[in-house]
């Protein structure tokens, strides 16, 4: 098995995990392909010597164009989208944007690249999911329920491509300090307050560096899931409290 990767195409580079993990991954040697909707946002990954593209994930046409041109020896599924709310009284647009950018754009990205990995006999496919996709949490169903699609199809993939060379990985965070939860309640402050202010979180460099070490891996070594949590973030158990016990 040849694990000599020399391309990685990022989505969702823009800001948070992925910045850090195209950067990461720059720092590790490789040509980066970062890709995301805000031109601006991507000025800094220039800089630091990536090819930049702003692209929308779900313009299938076009992210399978440049998957075919960049042919990326490393794919870090990282785009993705989150919004408030339950899933009676939620917006059928709030459904199909998660859907579209959490599931669809990864597999169609997927169904591109896979072939091409195959042709090459390396490769390595890196899904970030969530811990959303493990452990119930209220609020967020649909976010939930796209996260765990993620899952599975990480799972599927790693039989699908067993024997080739290709290696595939979940990479599973808790809550990451990102603009994510502003971006889903659509106001920075609350989103600071909710989510950050009194809580331990993880910075976007400690799950880059998570996906950085399952792509440097020797060659013999699938890092096949990763789940990162902030060491006062612990999901599940069960307690429970008796009046004067
Ligand atoms: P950010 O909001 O900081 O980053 C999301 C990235 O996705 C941005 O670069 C954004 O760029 C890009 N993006 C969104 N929609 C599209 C689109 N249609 N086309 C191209 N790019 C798009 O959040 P995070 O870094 O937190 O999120 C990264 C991943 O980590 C997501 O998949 C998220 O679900 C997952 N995750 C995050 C956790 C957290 O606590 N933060 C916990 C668990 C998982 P732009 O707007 O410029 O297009």
């Amino acid at each position: 098995m040849n694990t000599s990767y020399s391309t990685a195409l990022v989505t969702g580079a823009s800001s948070g995990i992925g910045k850090a993990t195209a950067l990461a991954l720059a720092q590790q040697g490789l040509a980066v392909v970062a890709v995301a909707r805000r031109a601006d946002a991507l000025a800094d990954l220039a800089a630091a010597g990536c090819a930049v593209l702003p692209l929308d994930v779900t313009d299938h046409e076009r992210m399978a164009a440049l998957v075919e041109d960049v042919a990326p020896d490393v794919v870090v599924n990282n785009a993705g989208i989150a919004r408030m709310g339950n899933l009676g009284g939620c917006m059928t647009g709030d459904i199909t944007d998660q859907l579209s950018v959490n599931v669809s754009a990864v597999m169609e990205i997927l169904r591109v690249a896979i072939p091409i990995m195959r042709a090459k006999s390396r490769g390595h496919i890196v899904n970030v999911s969530s811990i959303a996709a493990h452990h119930v949490f209220g609020g967020m169903p649909v976010y939930a329920a796209t996260k765990a699609a993620v899952a599975a199809l990480t799972d599927q993939l790693r039989l699908e491509v067993a024997g080739t060379g290709i290696r595939v990985t979940e990479i599973i965070p808790g809550r990451v300090e990102t603009e994510i939860f502003a971006n889903a309640l659509g106001d920075a402050e609350e989103a600071r307050q909710r989510f950050f202010d009194g809580y331990d979180a993880l910075r976007p460099q400690d799950v880059a560096e998570a996906i950085a070490y399952a792509v440097t891996a020797p060659p013999h070594v699938n890092v096949t899931r990763l789940e990162i949590m902030p060491t006062h973030q612990v999901p599940g158990g069960l307690s429970f409290h008796r009046d004067g016990a």
